[in-house]
């Protein structure tokens, strides 16, 4: 069995089970044995998060304390640039090599949106695009264009993503939860509990540093 390397990115303000629980299962359906989470570095002219990246890290490493799939890298937040995927990919590339079997996990509204993404086009020639089910966003692209694009691209077994280093699509079969932390801050701000949607160990230490408060 390769050892296909996936990463995670996302700005996990918080982290929560929308993201835990379908990337398991991804991990799970294609063989993965390790997932690093990501954290992204939010550009200066967008929406901030609320939490800081000391505590977005922090509560990644609370989530993933009893989660042996899951490490984290910093990187990202180590720049003060924009967090273009591409670039880390890019810079991961050179550290594992050309044969490295990488992928690069997203949300199908990610996946929608990817066009949208700094030189999106050279994602492939440096991943695979492992794509975990959102609920309320559309199985079918946007244009045309993208849907021929993702249909080229469509790996139809697992074990492509093995044998090649880059350059599939796995639509994976993940079950879904209808969580997004807009949803969570926009709970805790109004005081109504989230206690199903995120680890407890998340929820102690927002509580514990008084974050998304009324
Ligand atoms: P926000 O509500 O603040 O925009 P979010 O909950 O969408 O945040 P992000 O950190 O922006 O979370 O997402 C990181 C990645 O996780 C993205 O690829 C996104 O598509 C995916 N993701 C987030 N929530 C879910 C979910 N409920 N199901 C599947 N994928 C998800």
């Amino acid at each position: 069995m390769s050892k296909l390397y996936a990463l995670f990115g996302g700005t996990f303000d918080p982290i929560h089970y929308g993201h835990l629980r379908p990337v398991e299962a991804l991990a799970q359906q294609v063989g993965l044995k390790k997932v690093t989470l990501l954290p992204n570095n939010v550009p200066p002219h967008r929406p901030q998060p609320e939490a800081c990246a000391q505590q977005r890290v922090e509560m990644l490493r609370c989530a993933i304390a009893d989660r042996p799939l899951f490490d984290i890298d910093t990187r990202e937040l180590a720049r003060a640039t924009p967090s273009w995927t591409v670039a880390t990919l890019e810079a991961l590339r050179a550290e594992r090599g050309p044969k490295q079997p990488l992928g690069f996990i997203i949300g199908q509204d990610s996946l929608l949106t990817l066009a949208k993404w700094h030189r999106w086009q050279d994602l492939l020639s440096l991943c695979h695009l492992l794509v975990c089910k959102r609920p309320g966003y559309a199985a079918q692209m946007e244009t045309k264009e993208m849907q021929q694009w993702l249909d080229e691209h469509l790996a139809d077994e697992v074990q492509q993503l093995h044998h090649a280093p880059a350059g599939h699509i796995w639509l994976a079969d993940t079950p879904l939860f209808d969580i997004s932390a807009t949803e969570i801050r926009q709970r805790r701000h109004a005081g109504i509990s989230c206690a199903d949607l995120l680890p407890d160990a998340v929820i102690g230490y927002i509580d514990s540093v008084g974050l998304y408060r009324s």
